[in-house]
């Protein structure tokens, strides 16, 4: 159940009033919510006087359901939304890895030449083995900072483990929780606690339940600026990565309020099928896409196989643009 209380109230008394329905309380300047499992559908009547309104959902994908919000909830990047009136499909592209200076500097000259506004590289690579590259961690985290100074694009990097929640949201415009860390309670409860917007990555043996609920962990510490990535999921096929979920993503639209973006690279694993399956996305009517880019793929320190090269990436985004246009998208 969430239950809107009014401007009556107290902070004191909407946190006694949680405590006594075991909910959940979001109090800011723009939220007075109490969110509780969506078992109970009912309060003590002498807090009657406090609500506004309350809403009993199905199951406990609840701030995250258009059930409760109807419209698709906007998120805003500083100066770049999705969701809401928008329309927008947002690309996001760059590197896996953040790797030198040098290899960013070439990344940010592809994003300016298309006049695209989100460049992604990760920092905190959360590698299979330890034997791997890990990323240039904090000094890479500033040198994406620079970037974002000279050139003025929105940055987006993962956080992989509670050690460097503060550095990735100090230094970022949109902070990626990978699909390994979708259940890392520490982190979203933490991501949840400010307001730069978040995007999260489905783990790849999660359901659709799992995925969203992990939403919810975000959205009830009080941050709403939450954006769904569908990455692709663990089946019995070998042949590509992983396998993107499309008919999850229709669920997704369907029954939350959040925006989604699509991750074709990693679900893909080579290079050869992105562009095609990136055409097939957007088609969709989706927010937005995260696609994996980099000056030299063979040379990459990690996901080699799925990066595009520069003119790959040019390619595909042009054959983009009409199929944009024809689901009544803009592409950003
Ligand atoms: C990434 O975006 O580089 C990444 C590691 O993705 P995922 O968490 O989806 O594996
Ligand atoms: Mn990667």
């Amino acid at each position: 159940m969430i239950i809107h209380l009014n401007k009556e109230i107290n902070k004191n008394d909407a946190y006694k009033f949680s405590e006594k329905v075991q909910g959940k309380l979001i109090f800011n300047e723009k939220d007075k919510i109490i969110i509780t499992s969506s078992k109970k559908n009912d309060y003590p009547k002498s807090y009657n006087k406090y609500v506004d309104k309350s809403f009993t959902l199905e199951s406990d994908i609840q701030l995250a359901s258009r059930q409760y919000k109807k419209h698709t909830r906007n998120v805003k990047i500083n100066n770049v939304e999705i969701g809401g009136d928008s329309d927008n499909t947002l690309m996001i592209t760059g590197p896996c890895s953040i790797e030198s200076r040098e290899q960013i500097t070439k990344c940010a000259g592809l994003l300016k030449k298309l006049g695209l506004t989100t460049l992604r590289a990760g920092c905190f690579k959360p590698r299979t083995s330890p034997y791997s590259f890990q990323g240039l961690g904090l000094k890479g985290l500033k040198m994406l900072s620079d970037i974002r100074d000279e050139y003025g694009f929105n940055i987006i990097s993962e956080v992989k483990d509670s050690s460097h929640v503060d550095d990735v949201i100090k230094y970022t415009d949109i902070i990626q929780i990978g699909a390994k860390a979708m259940y890392d309670h520490g982190i979203l409860r933490e991501t949840g606690k400010q307001d730069k917007p978040v995007l999260l990555k489905r783990g790849f043996g999660s359901n659709l339940q799992e995925f969203v609920q992990a939403a919810e962990f975000i959205m009830s510490e009080g941050n709403q600026n939450v954006i769904l990535c569908e990455r692709g999921i663990r089946t019995f096929e070998t042949k590509t990565r992983f396998t993107l979920d499309l008919c999850g993503v229709s669920y997704l639209k369907e029954y939350t309020n959040l925006p989604i973006i699509l991750d074709t690279s990693h679900a893909m694993g080579y290079s050869y099928g992105v562009p095609d399956l990136t055409r097939a996305c957007v088609a969709m009517g989706i927010d937005g896409l995260l696609i994996e880019s980099h000056p030299n793929p063979k040379l990459a320190m990690s996901d080699a196989s799925q990066q595009l090269n520069f003119e790959e990436f040019e390619n595909m985004f042009s054959s983009l643009i009409p199929i944009c246009k024809s689901v009544k998208k803009n592409l950003i």
